[in-house]
């Protein structure tokens, strides 16, 4: 057994790590020389300043294998020659880990293979570090020495931080190409066609914005230690007063899965481990921000190798944790909205409420991509308001996309081309001109009336609620608007608008409509439209949850503003309120009594009412299937929310990524509920709309005049699809058609429903 050294040799380059750190950037950064000449002068360079016979450097390639790309000490004859593969091996084995192996007798280690060409034999102690880049292991850094001896803790941290510069160095000077490793497909430079679920259609071409854009480390290298200490502890402060706020803020109950989330991150902030583990690598020379990617990157490649589900989201909770640290470091606003954006962007995001949505100029908004997201949840509806394509679920969109790249998004196929080539990027333009061009096409025909071919007059009426556009109210195909959401200019607001304030926008619409009606829902704040003055709390399904007019009868202060914003908006004119997700006909009373209210208090008060007042209700609960006589005999309309009464109905989360798509709109079931609502509404005489958004897509809007629905609204985009469906349409033939079809307990009636369409003429393009 050889002598084992107790006191490091290595001592020497302790007293000086940022001075060996400058050393490696330098080194790596030179301009001039070819990637070998500058990796030769790195293994020398690190083997001399820790007093070290031998210095490697081996980097991946693709199929898993580890080369050896530079060595000071081994044979230079096994350069580029030996080969391992990841998990063979001291080397593979530290590339399979993704931890280190400090070894004296390394021949010892059952894992140690023999690679005579190496002339390896000769050396007694054995110290690897992985290089990990983007949570990939990149290559191994290895120093090895004759004499046996363990090195101590401070060296390997030493060659940590030499590590780190060297992966980051490596990647961004292209020496180590990614591309390479991951066989070809590097991910950040090919073209790329992915595909998702249309959440809003339409297409567009522009560059990215990355909604919580990746924090890019500039300076890996300290010039002080302790500054960077001092940097560190104070961003380090303020994410855990942040934490400590969110937590107090969202008054969420103890034991809570939410609350539990927030004290495993308040627990990870505190961590003396990690804390400790970020001041030893700055203590070694990197800054604070290297520092903790650093960690980041090794905490990853360790807890990664843990299937535990638990500990997978664990390992979530660090790298968000981790982000958060690096923009307080730096001081950046953590989502793109605030920053500096281009004229014209594609923003990707792994998910996105609608306030986040709405913090972005919608005229640079072009489109949306999220890795998250279902079909009706209320971003896709915005999204669709605001008439910009997104694409939802494309789960891998943020590990392959940077800022700036171009990226088309086909909406209505839910297909994404990152990086496009020049073929996809002239048949993006070529759609993106048709487009305009039917556009123009509808445009032109705005004057044809909106009925069937058999005479049937559709009402077609808009969903608004942000983005009121006079020239769409002005159309002479549109008569009103179906449903304004009044919450949406809520979202967009960063405290309760203020009675004059709402009052303001409820009557800019009123004169843009010209005396056509509008139907203004009170406001439908909960579920996944949180908005931070209405502290809503947590809870386990929200969307079942204290929202909209449960919060309006608790806290009758809030709706009364509204409703006093609009008896106030309405005045000398027809004013039409509906209340939404009301669950039964005692909730629609107390409403109405409490609109009642507000009118009394206006006329006592002088001021001039409305010339009439109708009240109604949405129709978005089943419960409410079973009072229908009860409800009809009372509302003056009802209007179809078939977002809600659709996920209620089938027990089917809107907003859930998984659910969108399980079940058909064009249900046999769905069939049945419109057409015993139709025939009640008939029997009393009550005006029944339809505003969730299966009335945008024509085959089952179709299905829904079938029904003996006559009322339908929907986003300005889609007026002219919906009008050339209902022009080609013939009622009579489609009624007895679905009669016949609807009473088979099928999962879809979609595709006899297109048949049909197809046999008779009907547009649905
Ligand atoms: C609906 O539920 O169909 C509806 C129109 O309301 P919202 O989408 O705003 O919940
Ligand atoms: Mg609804």
């Amino acid at each position: 057994m050889a002598n084992i050294i107790p006191i490091d040799p290595a001592q020497a380059a302790l007293n000086s790590p940022i001075g060996l750190l400058r050393q490696v950037r330098d080194v790596m950064s030179a301009g001039a020389g070819s990637a070998q000449a500058r990796l030769d002068v790195l293994v020398k360079t690190v083997a001399t300043a820790l007093h070290a016979d031998v210095c490697s450097i081996y980097f991946a390639r693709p199929g898993d294998i580890l080369e050896l790309f530079a060595s000071h000490g081994l044979k230079q004859s096994s350069v580029h020659v030996t080969r391992l593969r990841v998990g063979e091996g001291l080397v593979g084995e530290i590339a399979a880990t993704g931890l280190d192996l400090n070894l004296s007798e390394p021949q010892a280690h059952p894992k140690f293979v023999y690679r005579p060409e190496t002339g390896e034999e000769l050396y007694h102690s054995f110290i690897g570090v992985p290089l990990l880049h983007t949570h990939k292991t990149i290559g191994v850094l290895v120093v090895q020495s004759k004499a046996a001896r363990t090195y101590t803790d401070d060296l390997a941290e030493i060659l940590h931080a030499v590590a780190m510069v060297v992966s980051e160095l490596a990647v961004g000077s292209k020496i180590v190409d990614l591309f390479d490793i991951t066989g070809g497909e590097h991910p950040m430079l090919q073209s790329q066609q992915l595909s998702g679920t249309t959440l809003a259609g339409g297409i567009a071409k522009a560059p990215i914005v990355l909604h919580r854009p990746k924090i890019v480390i500039e300076k890996l290298v300290s010039d002080s230690p302790e500054e960077e200490e001092m940097r560190f502890h104070g961003a380090l402060l303020t994410l855990q007063q942040s934490v400590d706020a969110m937590i107090l803020q969202s008054g969420l109950e103890q034991g809570s899965v939410h609350h539990e989330i927030l004290e495993s991150y308040r627990m990870f902030s505190q961590d003396r481990g990690w804390i400790d583990r970020i001041s030893e690598a700055i203590q070694a020379g990197l800054t604070a921000e290297a520092a903790v990617r650093k960690v980041q990157e090794e905490m990853h490649a360790r807890l990664s190798q843990i299937t535990s589900v638990y500990i997978q989201e664990r390992v979530h909770d660090l790298e968000d944790l981790s982000e958060r640290l690096l923009y307080h470091l730096q001081g950046v606003e953590p989502t793109a909205a605030l920053g500096e954006l281009p004229d014209a962007f594609i923003l990707v995001a792994n998910s996105l409420g609608p306030a986040e949505l709405l913090e972005y100029d919608a005229k640079r908004l072009k489109g949306v991509i999220l890795a998250e997201g279902g079909t009706t949840s209320h971003v896709a509806i915005i999204a669709r308001m605001m008439d910009i394509p997104m694409v939802g679920r494309v789960e891998n969109i943020l590990n392959v996309v940077s800022r700036g790249d171009l990226a088309v998004v086909q909406g209505d196929q839910g297909l994404i081309y990152i990086r496009p080539s020049e073929d996809i990027e002239a048949a993006a333009d070529a759609e993106i001109a048709a487009r305009a061009w039917q556009v123009a096409v509808y445009a032109a025909s705005r004057d044809l009336k909106p009925e069937t071919l058999d005479g049937v007059r559709i009402s077609l009426n808009l969903n608004l609620g942000l983005f009121v556009h006079a020239d769409h109210l002005a159309a002479n195909d549109v008569d009103g608007v179906g449903l304004f959401r009044t919450e949406l200019p809520y979202l967009a607001s960063r405290e309760l608008p203020t009675v004059s304030d709402q009052q303001r926008i409820y009557k800019d619409a009123l004169d843009k409509a010209k005396g056509k009606p509008v139907i203004f829902r009170s406001f439908d704040i909960g579920g996944d439209k949180q908005v931070p003055y209405i502290q809503i709390g947590d809870e386990e399904n929200p969307a079942m949850g204290w929202r909209a007019t449960r919060i309006g009868l608790d806290r009758p202060v809030i709706i009364r503003q509204q409703l006093r914003a609009l008896v106030r908006a309405a005045a000398g004119e027809k004013l039409s309120v509906m209340f939404p997700f009301i669950a039964e006909v005692a909730e629609f009373d107390a409403m109405k009594a409490l609109l009642n209210k507000e009118l009394a208090k206006a006329r006592e008060e002088g001021i001039t009412p409305p010339t009439a007042v109708r009240v109604g209700t949405m129709l978005e609960i089943p419960s409410l299937l079973f009072q229908l006589p009860e409800l009809m005999a009372r509302v003056d309309f009802i209007s179809i929310g078939s977002n809600d009464l659709f996920q209620f109905l089938f027990a089917c989360d809107r907003g859930s990524p998984r659910m969108s798509g399980r079940y058909d709109t064009l249900n046999p079931i769905v069939m049945r509920a419109m057409k015993s609502i139709m025939a009640v509404a008939n029997e009393y005489k009550v005006d029944v709309g339809f505003c969730g958004d299966m009335a945008t897509r024509p085959v089952d809007a179709m299905a829904l005049i079938g029904c003996g629905l006559r009322s339908l609204s929907m986003p300005p985009a889609a007026i002219g699809p919906i009008k050339a469906m209902l022009r080609s349409l013939n009622v009579r033939d489609l009624t007895s058609y679905l009669d016949y079809i609807c009473t088979e307990p099928v999962h879809s009636l979609r595709l006899q429903l297109e048949g049909f369409a197809k046999d008779h003429g009907v547009d649905l393009s």
